[in-house]
């Protein structure tokens, strides 16, 4: 059912005016006089964030360090492909959301660089920091207020690569002259190709690696587990997740593999478990359950607030990455939700038109992210949710009592199963298939865009059953195939042209913009 918008768009109605063939765009988009100065407000507020992260001089060491530190001069225009369009509530839940992101990553790598042995090397504060996996919930960090969970993954290679398309080429090819086949899933192969390049940021008492259940992780971890333990000494202990984990008979074993953990983390940094902390803890994690769920409620309405990428990056950052350790987080979220609750009762679109209505499946392509605010404006498809925003839903134990303090160990390892990604591709057919049509029915969706991660086999070999289950349910499937994170096997305009060709030739639309069906942002960061 078309949703028209009833109040005239102000500012730019053309997006294509923005583009042209550099590396950033012809000019700052134009969205009337209060919308443009609070985005240019903003747009000042990112370059005050890179200013003071850059004037550090174990910063500027490291820029001329590490290879992967000059995609982050592309922090300001990230932004803007995420707002491209928006006006209003949406404008600023994007912004709230996206704006303490940066913040947030711009905060780890001050840690990183504080305790890195090449540039800060802070040996006291190193002591207290423990590298925990990027695809790992930090939720066995929760008892630990003494300590720091530094995701290094995060801005090395799945920032890097938001930013820019090609920040990860460089380390593929690495990883690939060392052996490793080029059908391998780009993530964990870049991140292998940075450890072997030996580019990765060396700190910390030990390290937590957490398997994602995939082949891809499995050879990449064991990669950077040698260099981390034999070259720098750093012990390391895997935590690994079990394959079907919403069966009943991995509980055990999985709580099991979260003492182990705990115990490992106390014996390499001297630092004892708090039950005090963990509780306060928990009942952040409960917080950012609500929220998300508060938030997926008023999309499944005609007139969703908080969508795309921003809604999937700011919960993987709030929920697995903080999971529930900094209290900064519960004010971001009741901004947003404030901004989100007046949008939703002013019946504020994004757009001029809402035809279709579309539930984001698979593992999104890194290098064009963006797409899903472009789909909005392009097509009029609002993005109601994504796969890796749909993880748990229920409420863990919060107060502090002989029988919880039993119980927190199969809530955390609860939220280690249901992590972002690996609940769904691994899992077996019920997370991933089943389960994709009771969020269609509960969200009213008549749509679902369907990334295919050509690398990620498990998601992939599912194909035949999602397209006879969406033909049986009349739920129009669109199959759009990229490789993660390296841009030269599906370039962006190659990713937009699949959505492109299905929308004119099976749905006979023509483009609501139609300057931006085809951008040129090949050379674009
Ligand atoms: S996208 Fe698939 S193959 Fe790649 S890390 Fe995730 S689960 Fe593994």
């Amino acid at each position: 059912m078309t949703i028209h918008n009833d109040r005239a768009r102000p500012g730019d109605q053309n997006l294509g005016v923005l583009f042209n063939e550099g590396k950033v765009r012809r000019r700052r988009e134009w969205r009337g006089v209060k919308d443009t100065l609070y985005d240019y407000g903003r747009w000042l507020y990112i370059l005050s964030i890179l200013a003071r992260f850059i004037v550090k001089p174990r910063n500027i060491k490291a820029m001329f360090r590490y290879r992967w530190m000059a995609n982050y001069l592309a922090v300001p225009h990230m932004v803007d492909k995420f707002t491209m369009g928006l006006r209003d509530e949406p404008l600023r839940i994007v912004h709230t959301a996206m704006d303490f992101v940066v913040y947030d990553v711009a905060q780890t790598m001050e840690n990183i660089f504080r305790g890195d042995r090449r540039t800060g090397n802070d040996e006291k504060f190193s002591a207290k920091c423990v590298l925990t996996d990027e695809n790992a919930m930090t939720a066995f960090m929760m008892g630990f207020p003494t300590l720091k969970a530094i995701l290094r993954e995060v801005p090395t290679m799945f920032v890097a690569n938001l930013l820019n398309q090609y920040s990860t080429t460089h380390y593929l090819d690495v990883a690939q002259q060392a052996g490793i086949p080029g059908d391998v899933c780009p993530m964990p192969e870049a991140e292998a190709g940075i450890s072997i390049e030996d580019d990765f940021a060396v700190l910390g008492a030990c390290a937590v690696q957490v398997n994602t259940t995939c082949d891809g992780s499995l050879m990449g971890n064991g990669i950077i587990a040698k260099r981390l333990e034999r070259e720098y000494g750093i012990p390391t202990f895997q935590l690994v997740a079990p394959m079907r984990h919403r069966e009943a008979d991995v509980q055990d074993y999985a709580a099991q593999d979260i003492k182990n953990a705990i115990a490992f983390i106390e014996e390499h940094t001297g630092a004892k478990w708090d039950w005090d902390a963990y509780f306060e803890c928990a009942k952040r994690v409960n917080d950012i359950t609500r929220n998300r769920l508060a938030w997926l409620e008023m999309n499944s309405t005609n007139y969703p607030q908080f969508v795309g990428a921003p809604f999937s990056l700011y919960n993987d950052t709030n929920y697995m990455g903080n999971c529930g350790r900094s209290p900064k987080f519960p004010p971001i979220d009741r901004k947003i939700m404030k901004y989100a609750q007046h949008g939703y009762e002013a019946k504020r679109m994004m757009a001029p038109e809402y035809r279709h209505r579309a539930i984001i499946w698979g593992v999104q392509p890194q290098y064009v992210i963006d797409m899903l605010n472009w789909m909005i404006h392009c097509w009029g498809i609002v993005p109601l949710t994504d796969m890796l925003s749909m993880v748990n839903t229920r409420e863990i134990a919060e107060v502090d009592t002989p029988e919880n303090r039993e119980q927190a160990y199969y809530d955390m390892a609860w939220l280690n199963e249901n992590m972002i990604m690996r609940n769904r591709t691994h899992g077996g057919y019920k997370v991933l298939v089943d389960e994709l049509w009771q969020f269609c029915e509960q969200m009213n969706a008549d749509m679902v865009i369907m990334w295919e991660h050509m690398s990620c086999k498990a998601l992939d070999g599912m194909h035949g059953q999602f397209e006879e289950q969406a033909r049986e349910k009349g739920i129009h499937l669109v199959w759009v195939c990229h490789d993660l994170c390296d841009p030269r096997v599906y370039t962006r305009q190659a990713i937009r042209d699949q959505l492109n060709t299905y929308m004119r030739t099976v749905m006979r639309e023509e483009p609501l913009d139609p300057t931006i069906e085809v951008l040129p942002d090949e050379k674009a960061w």
